[in-house]
């Protein structure tokens, strides 16, 4: 089996070694990663300005891009045909509920998803920035929980355009893993506003996290009853109740 491996930490992390690690075990693994941290950059791909391949050898290679760009440029042009399999993280905290929009490691697992590859995202839910950030070891730890959520899904057919979202919780062993759906996080709308050394005014985003909408299916609650949650996400964002709703509002004449 032909595997391709990114991620939005970036080449160096530790999470993404113990990916290919785990990996491995599955068949011949290349990655492809920005060669600096692209936490929160969605699904954003870089078309206005040149994007640089550097080959590290060992079938690894990084890029100045996104991790949506490392999935097109490794697709298309490292690897040059489809993989058999795509997997993205392992992330250095959690990509819960709604922040798989924001997330560059759910990103690459989609970009994967909209060519019709099997693909997994993988997340480590710790706070990275405790006193004890997460190391490689404790990345090591999830290599069980990883294996087994891609053999347990390898004979099945994944329906056209969808992706798993996987999270798992730091744990000792190995955790039960639970079938789920997309939460709702909740967060402090908080931006802090400074002063630049030439007296210019920045503003730094983003706050606590505050929780999530009660929902006893959610990836959000899984995680917290320490359980690992595995989500099957789709690319079409459409709300059907709605749809139906606005049809009956704009009907053709
Ligand atoms: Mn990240």
């Amino acid at each position: 089996m032909k595997i391709l491996i990114s991620n939005d930490d970036g080449i160096h992390a530790p999470g993404l070694t113990a990916l290919a690690e785990a990996a491995s075990e599955f068949g011949e693994v290349t990655v492809v990663a920005p060669h600096r941290e692209r936490s929160t950059a969605g699904h954003s791909l870089t078309l206005h300005k040149p994007l640089r391949i550097f080959d590290l050898g060992s079938n690894r290679f990084s890029t100045s891009g996104t991790p949506a760009d490392c999935i097109y440029l490794g697709v298309r042009h490292i690897l040059k045909e489809k993989p058999d399999l795509i997997l993205s993280g392992i992330n250095a905290g959690a990509n819960l509920g709604t922040d798989v929009h924001y997330s560059g490691t759910v990103a690459a697992a989609r970009e994967a998803a909209l060519m019709n590859i099997r693909s997994y995202a993988f997340s480590l839910v710790g706070d990275r920035l405790a006193q004890h950030p997460l190391e490689l070891s404790d990345y090591r730890n999830t290599r069980s929980a990883v294996i087994e959520v891609i053999k347990r899904t390898l004979d099945i057919t994944f329906p056209k355009h969808t992706l798993l979202n996987i999270n798992i919780p730091q744990a000792q062993g190995s955790p039960e893993i639970r079938v789920c759906r997309q939460g709702i996080r909740f967060y402090e709308n908080h931006i802090e506003p400074k002063e630049d050394p030439r007296g210019r005014p920045y503003y730094w985003l983003g706050g606590r996290y505050e929780g999530f909408e009660p929902n006893d299916l959610s990836d959000c609650h899984a995680v917290e009853q320490g359980f690992v949650s595995v989500v099957p996400l789709t690319i079409d964002s459409t709300h059907s109740p709605f749809y139906d709703q606005l049809s009956t509002v704009f009907q053709p004449g």
